[in-house]
């Protein structure tokens, strides 16, 4: 059988831990479901573990194609992801990154610690410096990414950056409502697949 190409591909960064509350699991869960359910593929950074194995998991559970890019220094601790559609082990973090970048059509950024941060204001400030033209996508369900907005707003006020900056991103709190606006913004209109049975 040959396999289908993927209607898009979404680079999603998120936790190396699960957080603390049911609720991020769910929309890791949402996510992952989302992509597979509507023929796209999962561009990640290729672990098992956190809100990371969960997105992965759920794209595939939902018959979607899952590309995971992790560094050799990280294969043991984020336990690397055997199953994924694809697997690269790769020499540095620089050369995950871009890999990830190049593969997706666009980024989203689940709730995460300093890790997800660093890929988000990544691909976000190489949108401002026209890198790429490709939609930047923040999941702030229950108020998440509230104080880093807050903060940014803040940066506003003090001069150093304007408006434009920040609605380079998109901000959304549903997981689907939100994909479905990036992967729009991207230039795709992804249908749900219907199963046969
Ligand atoms: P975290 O949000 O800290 O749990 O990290 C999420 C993912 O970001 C993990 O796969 C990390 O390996 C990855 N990551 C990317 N860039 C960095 C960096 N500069 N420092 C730490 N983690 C990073």
């Amino acid at each position: 059988m040959t396999k289908s190409t993927p209607a898009f591909s979404i680079c999603v960064y998120c936790g190396s831990k699960p957080g603390n509350k049911p609720g991020f699991a769910q929309l890791a869960e949402q996510v992952g479901t989302w992509i597979g359910s509507h023929g796209g593929q999962l561009i990640y950074g290729g672990g098992r573990n956190g809100l990371m194995g969960l997105v992965a998991e759920a794209t595939m559970a939902a018959g979607g194609a899952v590309v995971g890019i992790i560094p050799t220094a990280l294969v043991e601790k984020e336990w690397a992801h055997r199953g994924c559609t694809e697997l690269h082990v790769v020499d540095t973090m620089h050369e995950r990154k871009r890999m990830m970048a190049d593969k997706a059509d666009a980024f989203l950024a689940l709730p995460g610690g300093i890790g997800t941060f660093e890929e988000l204001f990544e691909v976000w400030t190489w949108r401002q410096l026209g890198y790429h033209d490709k939609p930047v996508g923040i999941l702030n369900s229950n108020g998440y990414y509230d104080g880093l907005m807050d903060f940014v707003a803040q940066v506003v006020q003090d001069g150093f950056m304007a408006n434009w900056q920040i609605d380079l991103v998109t901000l959304g709190t549903e997981p689907e409502a939100l994909l479905q606006s990036l992967v729009q913004k991207a230039g795709f209109s992804p249908q749900a697949k219907v199963e046969l049975l």
